[in-house]
């Protein structure tokens, strides 16, 4: 596996990742570039299991637009993405709505929340 760069999303600061195969690591990867260890735990689930934070829009009601953006609050996993956009899809918020107020909570029971990503 050619080195892998990856930016860690656990927290705003954004560390660049830079991930290569190194069977001496218990994990099996070694991590550079993180400023802590969350950062080596989130470049590796990426590679073993990828996921990321999911952004979108919900149908708003009584708003001033016509749908709300939301994101969640948490990584989820890829292979969940398209059933979360779905959920998105026939959720509806009803204006008016601050910025971070739940929208979602616990989708698919993945322990994170979907939120308004800006107020409406
Ligand atoms: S490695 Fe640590 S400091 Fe850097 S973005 Fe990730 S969580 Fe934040």
């Amino acid at each position: 596996m050619d080195k892998i760069i990856k930016t860690c999303k656990v927290c705003p600061v954004g560390c660049e990742l830079i991930i290569n195969e190194d069977q001496s690591e218990p994990s099996g990867y070694h991590v550079e570039g993180n400023s802590c260890n969350r950062g080596k735990d989130f470049g590796i689930k990426e590679i073993i299991e990828p996921s990321r934070i999911l952004t979108g829009r919900v149908l708003l009601k009584n708003g001033a637009m016509s749908r709300l953006p939301v994101k969640t609050t948490g990584v989820v996993p890829e292979d969940k993405i398209e059933e979360c956009l779905k959920i998105f899809n026939s959720t509806e918020a009803i204006s008016p709505i601050k910025r971070g107020t739940v929208i979602i909570k616990d989708i698919l029971g993945l322990g994170v929340d979907v939120i308004a990503a800006r107020k409406a």
